[in-house]
């Protein structure tokens, strides 16, 4: 055995063409001489996106359009593999493999033309397609470079429940699973590449952890082969002060602690799944936010102690795909547990409450969630408060989805006062509304909601006024 075990992440970036694929290979080639290496690969960028859409297109009764997606797919694929590979023998290796992915997709948009209906399982396995095609990809790239490497599907590792489009972990079987497939391997010096973003029932029914979650995928086996580190390759350098897309000033946070990472990551920094530091923080496994374009850079660390800073805030972040829901009348007042009917009900629809706030009036109650949970919340709370709404006690239930939350995060914030006024004062000079306001009693993130049109005002500001595009981070 190597001294070191470490699983690398890439992402879709990371692996968006044959280049990008033949450097991944470079980076574990090179780790792999020296530690014991487990890769998750995502789909190549942009993968996943075309095979819901093929799915639609199935189900929308548009089979050709569906099939036109598909039989690109396996262009592009074929591309890269043409590309990466020199050997025809070793070609025709790798083909069937791919092939047999792609007619299951086919099989599957077939299916659900003829019935016209995407069942949420058939959603988890047409979109399950791109990591599919892609480890057997990478893991020949890697062999390419003189590396042993192997592809696995994550359904013979990854345990979950049967919730399709955001399966729950089972960690005692994935341990179970994974140790008994993956150490094998690793003890013969063999890399394996395994498919990110996909897991199985204990039945064996295909399941996904929910988009972007392959970096969870990698958490997970991390967890689960008691690694000494996780580090995540992706397109920037590091989990930054902001995102850069929207604050062209971020810059790299050198050290951050699971907290505040898991509160960015929990308020839309797309850079971190939201349930990616989940099964690290116990065995204080340490994850690092690397860039597979600049492999030279050190990136960020996430350690248990993070590093303090002066200021308070390290980070900001906004979610943007979020809908608030409000329930309310002047006859809520009266009416006993509304709060707990309100999320006893977003809890049976597993509805994900982002925040959450009340007036002391009672008039009002208003939440937050996913915009993609948010049809299914307004529906499941008409149903609950039918005879109240008939009566007018309660007198509307109200989606609007034109919102954003933007969250400031440091640690440190907790006992410096005034982080609140700052925020807000240098918001109001802007002119940008708050509607609602939020800080947890970890006193590690306040968050605020604003109209959605203002999140690139409100992030550039707030990053100005806390010095985060000059301080040392
Ligand atoms: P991958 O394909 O590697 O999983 P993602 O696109 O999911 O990559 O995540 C990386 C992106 O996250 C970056 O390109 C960046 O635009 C975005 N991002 C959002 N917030 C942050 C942040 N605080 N730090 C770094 N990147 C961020
Ligand atoms: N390919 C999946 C997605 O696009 C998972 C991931 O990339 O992390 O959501
Ligand atoms: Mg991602």
């Amino acid at each position: 055995m190597k001294v070191k075990l470490q699983v690398m992440k890439f992402g879709g970036t990371s692996v968006g063409d044959a280049f990008c694929i033949a450097r991944t290979a470079q980076i574990v080639a090179k780790a792999a001489r020296e530690n014991g290496c487990v890769v998750v690969v995502s789909a190549m960028s942009g993968v996943t996106n075309r095979l819901i859409e093929a799915a639609k297109n199935a189900q929308t009764a548009k089979p050709p359009e569906a099939r036109v997606i598909l039989e690109a797919l396996k262009n592009q694929h074929e591309a890269a593999l043409v590309r990466l590979i020199d050997s025809e023998e070793e070609r025709g290796r790798i083909r069937p493999k791919m092939e047999e992915v792609l007619a299951e997709g086919r099989r599957l948009c077939e299916g659900t033309a003829l019935l016209r209906e995407l069942t949420p399982r058939a959603l988890d396995a047409i979109s399950s397609l791109g990591e599919r095609l892609s480890a057997p990809l990478i893991a020949a790239a890697i062999n390419e470079e003189g590396t042993a490497s192997q592809a696995i599907e994550a359904t013979e590792l990854i345990v979950t429940d049967a919730f399709h489009g955001g399966a729950e972990l089972q960690m005692e079987l994935t341990r179970e699973k994974s140790q008994g497939r993956l150490r094998p391997l690793l003890e013969k010096g063999i890399v394996p590449v395994v498919t990110g973003f996909i897991g199985a029932t204990a039945e064996g029914q295909l399941t996904t952890l929910g988009r972007g979650g392959s970096d969870y995928s990698a958490t997970i086996l991390g967890a689960a082969l008691d690694a000494d580190e996780v580090i995540i390759w992706t397109d920037v350098d590091g989990v930054m002060t902001a995102d850069p897309r929207l604050v062209p000033e971020a810059r790299t946070i050198p050290v951050i602690s699971y907290r505040e990472a898991a509160e960015l990551a929990y308020f839309g920094a797309k850079v971190l799944h939201p349930k990616t530091l989940n099964p690290v923080v116990q065995a204080a496994i340490p994850v690092w936010i690397r860039n597979s374009f600049a492999p030279e850079r050190p990136g960020t660390k996430i350690t248990v102690e993070g590093r303090s800073i002066g200021g308070g805030v390290k980070a900001l972040t906004a979610i943007r795909d979020v809908t608030l829901i409000s329930v309310g009348g002047p006859g809520i007042v009266g009416l006993p547990d509304v709060v707990g009917r309100t999320f006893s009900t977003t809890a049976e629809v597993r509805a994900n409450v982002l925040l959450i706030s009340q007036s002391s009036s009672q008039n009002d109650i208003c939440f937050i969630v996913s915009a993609a949970d948010a049809k299914r919340t307004v529906e499941a709370l008409r149903q609950e408060f039918e005879q109240d709404l008939a009566h007018h006690n309660v007198e509307h239930i109200t989606a609007d989805s034109n919102i954003a939350i933007v969250a400031v995060v440091g640690e440190n914030m907790r006992g410096t006062p005034g982080i609140a006024g700052k925020t807000f004062n240098a918001l109001g000079r802007e002119g940008v509304n708050i509607i609602a306001i939020a800080q947890g009693s970890s006193e590690s993130n306040i968050s605020f909601v604003i109209e959605e049109k203002a999140v690139k005002t409100a992030l550039m500001t707030t990053h100005r006024e806390f010095g985060l595009d000059a301080a040392p981070s």
